[in-house]
């Protein structure tokens, strides 16, 4: 057994590399975070050698008496984390990412062609909500499916659920799909609910962002009111990178009947083979993590600091997405004082910050994102508070002020000017951050 140092230490320099950009620079990716140590050495534990297709007591493979009992540990953790009765909800812990977990859902609950709406990509949402642009189909969920995506109102920023209902009444879908990657306010999920109900649609809450703010009460819960929910295990969550995929335990021969074989025979065999055993042990780690009283703190500390965040920045007179924000991130609208998402990405990448430019609903056009997408959870890990947060927004401040300089010193409104001034320019130096 020779250690990775050793056996390969091109890879093992990259890895020390890439810990170190993490512990350095200031991560305000939203969708990222800091997993715990203990989750790490579940992920990269001998789990990872078993092959164990099927479900717990049902595998196609032997060996596996200490998988199924993993494999149960993190079913009830997870049904646990959200407040869930067995007796009326399921849940698939084997999706490997929630792009899988969002594919088999929708392979259980509708056929080919069968109709969709789900958040659009320029609105917040996340592409396996049916993502098709004006001349091409992009995600499976709108090749095998028939895509009519929802908007926000581009004035409020807010879902604008008047406007749903009416093309729902007009398209009548059979999935309505919830959720979303860069959408700061929370779901009015009866609203949706009252939707789905008139055209007999199901609903499904993917709630890959903000299930551990979910999980600890810091936004409404989606279960009693959908049909399936789905999240990513790995943002506010905390744990490695995977889904889950939870199903209502409905009465036979209605809409909810038989979800349960449907989404466990959607994941697998019609989805994905052998489940990743280690990941499922690191989930369950992640699981009992969440269920902890300190996990309550963080996740209020992070809705905190998103706040401290959006008042910091509009204090310094910037638009917002929606006025502000109800969870762990901020949508910074750049375009008010003429910069955009690509420019302002690129000055933080060089100032130690990382975070990504992000569509605002209105853009005109989708290669130049008129936003920013900041998110609270990975420092958040790292015990940051509001003062520290506060002090964040002001490097933001800054890193958009200097942007602003560098593109007049450019001469030019083209990213590839802006790149080559912000190379030669000696403020970047002087402002880049230290953690
Ligand atoms: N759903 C939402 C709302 C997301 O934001 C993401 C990823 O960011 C996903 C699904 C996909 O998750 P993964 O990258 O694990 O496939």
């Amino acid at each position: 057994n020779v250690p990775l140092q050793k056996e390969d230490p091109e890879i093992y320099e990259l890895i020390q590399k890439e810990k170190w950009r993490q512990y350095s620079c200031l991560e305000l990716i939203a969708s990222e975070n800091f997993t715990s140590q203990a989750v790490m050495e579940a992920n990269g534990s001998a789990l990872t050698n078993k092959y164990s297709e099927g479900l717990p007591g049902a595998r196609y493979y032997g060996g596996n008496e200490h998988i199924d009992v993993v494999e149960n540990l993190c079913r009830t953790r997870a049904l646990k984390a959200f407040q869930l009765k067995s007796e009326e909800w399921g849940v698939n812990v084997q999706p490997y990412s929630g792009t899988t977990a969002n594919f088999s859902a929708l392979t259980a609950l509708l056929n080919p062609h069968d109709r969709i709406m789900g958040l659009e990509l320029a609105s917040g949402g996340h592409l396996t909500h049916g993502h098709q642009t004006a001349k091409k189909k992009i995600s499976s969920s709108a090749i095998y499916f028939e895509s009519f995506p929802y908007q926000v109102n581009p004035s409020t920023g807010l879902i604008d659920y008047d406007k749903l209902e009416a093309q729902a009444d007009g398209y009548r879908p059979k999935l309505i799909i919830c959720g979303a990657s860069a959408y700061p306010r929370d779901w009015d999920y009866a609203r949706l609910r009252a939707i789905a109900d008139k055209h007999g649609a199901y609903l499904m809450a993917d709630i890959a962002h903000i299930s551990g703010l979910v999980a600890a009460g810091e936004q409404s819960s989606p279960f009693a009111l959908c049909d399936i929910v789905t999240t990513t295990t790995h943002k506010t969550l905390r744990g490695p990178r995977a889904g889950l995929l939870f199903f209502h335990k409905g009465e036979k021969g209605t809409l909810r009947g038989d979800l349960e074989e449907r989404c466990n025979f959607a994941v697998f065999p019609s989805n994905q083979g052998g489940p990743h055993n280690n990941t499922i042990a690191a989930v369950a780690v992640a699981l009992k993590q969440v269920a902890e009283p300190s996990f309550k703190q963080y996740a209020s500390q992070v809705r905190k600091n998103a706040k401290a965040v959006a008042e910091t920045l509009q204090k310094h007179g910037y638009k917002l997405a929606s006025g502000g924000t109800e969870n762990h991130l901020v949508l910074w609208d750049l375009r008010p004082i003429g910069l955009n998402g690509n420019k302002m990405e690129k000055i933080c990448d060089a100032l130690n910050i990382t975070v990504n430019k992000n569509s605002i609903a209105g853009d005109s056009s989708a290669f130049v994102p008129g936003g920013l997408r900041v998110g609270t959870a990975a420092l958040t890990s790292r015990s940051f508070k509001e003062k520290d947060f506060v002090q964040v927004a002001e490097f933001l401040h800054q890193a958009a002020q200097l942007a602003l300089k560098i593109q007049e010193r450019s001469g030019s409104k083209l990213l590839k000017d802006f790149l080559a001034a912000l190379e030669k320019d000696a403020d970047v130096k002087a402002l880049r951050v230290k953690v």
